[in-house]
Parts: C-alpha cells; structure tokens; sequence
C-alpha cells in the first residue's frame, strides 16, 4: 500500500498538537502541579518539531532540520520532567540538557554527513527514552497501575521506533536523509511512533487520574477536621482487628476519650477555638500510640482508641497516660490559653468471633459516661465481669 510522507508527518503533527492542546488545557494552574503542563508543551514542541522536519524536505534548509532535531530532543527531556515532576522528585539538569545539548552539537557538527548525523542523532534519542522508561519504572511503590504500563509500553515503543531506525540504517535499507521519501522502514517506524505517543500520554493523563482517585478514596476516609480516620474507616479496622484478635486469641482494648465540657469551651472561645481545641487534642492522642493503635472520631468530641494486642491493665495505664498528657496541654487562642480535659472509658477482651464491634464500643462508652459521673478529667475501666464476656 503506497503511503504518502508529507501525510504520516502531517498526522503526527495534528495528533500531537491536538493531545498537547488538550493536555496543557487540562493542567493549565492546576492546584496541585501534576507536570500535565509541562507534558502539553512538549507534545506542542514535538509538533513543531514534525513541522520543521516537512519544511526541510521542501525547502531543503539544513538548519531547519538541525532545529527540528533539538525539538524533538527538547520534547523528549519535557516529558522526563513532567514525569519528575508529578513524582515531585528533583531531576538531575545532566539527564534533562545534557541529551538536547548533545543533539544540538552532534547535528550541527554532522549536518552535512547524514550517515553519521541521522545514527548519532538516533542514538541519543533512544537514550532519552530509556531515560524515561526507567523514571516510570523506579516511581513504582506498589503493583504498576494501568497508567504506568501504558507509559512503559509508550516508551517501550519508542525504544523500538529508534532501534528499528538504527537497524533499518545498518542494513541500508533506508535512504536516511530522504525524510519525505516513501520507504517502508521509515513509514512503520513513523507509525510505530504515533502509537507510542499516543499509549505515552493517555498512560500519564490515566496516571493522574488513577494518582486522584487515590486520594479521593484516601480523603474520604479521614475526619476532615482532624485527619484522623473518621468513624466509618475506624469501624472497618476495629472489625478487621477483631477478627485477627479472635483468630489468633489475642486481646484487644478500647479507649472512648470524651472533651470535658466541650460545650463551654465552644460557647466561650467561640466555634473555631473549639475546632482548635478538637484538633490538638486528635494530635495530642496520637503522638502517645503506638504504630499499629488506632486513632478515630467518633462523634463531635469523642475519640475511639483501638489497642490490638493489649489487655485491659496495659489499656488502663495508657488511658491514665494520654488522659494526663491532655491536661499538660494548653490550646493557645487569640492570646488566651484553653485548658482541656478528657474523660476516658477502657474496655479490653481477647474476642471469641461472635462480638459485634458495636457491642464492644457502647462497654467503652458505658465506662467513659461512669468517669463523667465520678468527676470528669479520670479514667474508668468497664465491670471487670462484663470484660471478657
Ligand atoms: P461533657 O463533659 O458531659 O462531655 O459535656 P460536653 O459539653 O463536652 O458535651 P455535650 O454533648 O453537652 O456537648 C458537646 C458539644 O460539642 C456540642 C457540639 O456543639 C460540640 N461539637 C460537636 N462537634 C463539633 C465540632 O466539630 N466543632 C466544634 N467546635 N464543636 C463541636
Ligand atoms: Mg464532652
Ligand atoms: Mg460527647
């Protein structure tokens, strides 16, 4: 099937332009930087890039081809930098300039000798995109998502497309400098390339997508005021650990911390200062857990502790430990100091599998009411006959 050149570079220009457009539109002064910007203008460079390449068959200007070669190159360290940047890591200047500063001599130097411009030229390219490959590979922190595979089979595809070039110059079975010129290798390779921008840019737009959906997920199981789980992520951990507790026949404790006369503090500092009081004291109960307890809000001013592997007398000194830390704490607010209390509820069991969570909460809560009672500012423990049953 005859193929027309100037065609294949215009429909690399028109999709590149295209993708760039829209992915520069969608990541123009996004909150968060994804590097979609950075991403957009080198697919917009790449394009130009393409054109200068048609113009040089036509009007046969080398420095239009030396231009053309520095783009392309330019493109490629854009989009190691978009990649860097949505990892939010420091690329090295070396691995970003010193390819394009490398093209820049090599094809000024051989500009009249193709046969040494167009390999070196190549080799470099591919170079950039093992560069780029191995970004997308060392950002993995879990299992590779969907977006990273389509990045590493885009630039996987690009790998090919410059051994393949290289191959095709080996073998001769291409005249290199003839860019307008219909040969089967130069048209696949083309092609091949067209595929890997387009697997290239929906893999990193899929990426940050896959990179919000994440957090989104991540957001919405935390108290948006505190940034502790709220009570639902709490429930399925606290359901969770019970089951391994049962499994395993381990105990397992919980803490109900209520704010003493939260009320008064709202009614006299005002709402925010009882937001502030709310989230130094969530901090407060934090810095005194362990890496495996388990902090949540449970209700307007009460707080769930969950303590796998403790048993209600180790429970009960932490309590008395973290109900003291929060009296040590004053909350600074419009020049003024609040003072905090917490009244704390213990329960402990080593569960059987047949306890609901629930059940387990409301022991908690029962004793936290009985340090109300009591005074305030204390610690209680449930019935010692209800603990294990
Ligand atoms: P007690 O010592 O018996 O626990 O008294 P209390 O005043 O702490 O308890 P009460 O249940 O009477 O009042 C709790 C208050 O907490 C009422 C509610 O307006 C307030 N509250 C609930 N959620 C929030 C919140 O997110 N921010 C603020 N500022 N206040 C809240
Ligand atoms: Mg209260
Ligand atoms: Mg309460």
């Amino acid at each position: 099937m005859p193929v027309d050149m100037p065609t294949v570079l215009l429909a690399i220009v028109v999709v590149a332009c295209s993708m760039g457009s829209a992915v520069l539109v969608s990541g123009w002064r996004l909150p968060r930087p994804d590097g979609l910007a950075l991403w957009g203008v080198g697919l917009l460079l790449l394009a130009l890039g393409f054109v200068l390449f048609g113009l040089h068959g036509w009007l046969d200007m080398p420095w239009l081809l030396w231009l053309g070669n520095v783009l392309l190159s330019l493109s490629y360290a854009l989009v190691l930098l978009a990649l860097e940047h949505f990892h939010q890591r420091r690329c090295s200047p070396w691995m970003l300039a010193g390819p394009v500063w490398l093209v820049a001599l090599l094809s000024w130097g051989f500009l009249h000798q193709p046969q040494w411009r167009v390999p070196a030229v190549d080799m470099v390219l591919l170079g950039q995109w093992c560069i780029v490959a191995a970004s997308v590979f060392r950002c993995q922190t879990g299992p590779l998502e969907r977006g990273r595979w389509l990045l590493l089979l885009g630039a996987s595809l690009m790998g090919v497309v410059y051994l393949g070039r290289l191959w095709s110059q080996v073998m001769g079975w291409s005249q290199i400098d003839q860019l307008l010129l219909s040969q089967l290798p130069q048209v696949l390779t083309h092609f091949a390339g067209l595929a890997g921008l387009v697997f290239l840019t929906l893999g990193y737009v899929l990426m940050t997508k896959e990179r919000a959906d994440a957090e989104f997920r991540q957001n919405a199981r935390l108290d948006a005021l505190t940034g502790v789980p709220n009570r639902s992520a709490f429930l399925d951990t606290f359901q969770h650990v019970l089951a391994q507790a049962a499994r395993g026949r381990w105990p397992v404790s919980l803490l109900m911390a209520d704010i003493d006369k939260f009320k008064v503090i709202n009614d006299t500092y005002g709402h925010l200062a009882g937001d502030a009081v709310l989230r130094a004291v969530a901090q407060r109960l934090q810095s005194g857990l362990r890496a495996q307890d388990t902090l949540g809000r449970y209700g307007g001013e009460e707080f769930l502790v969950l303590l796998p592997d403790t048993p209600m007398a180790g429970a009960r000194t932490l309590a008395q430990h973290l109900r003291y830390s929060v009296e040590q704490m004053v909350v600074p607010w419009e020049g003024q100091s609040i003072a905090v209390t917490i009244s704390v509820g213990v329960y402990g069991c080593i569960p059987d599998g047949v306890q609901d969570a629930q059940a387990l909460i409301d022991r908690a809560d029962q004793a936290m009411y009985a340090a109300k009672r009591a005074g305030r500012n204390r610690v209680e423990v449930a019935d010692v006959a209800l603990a294990c049953a």
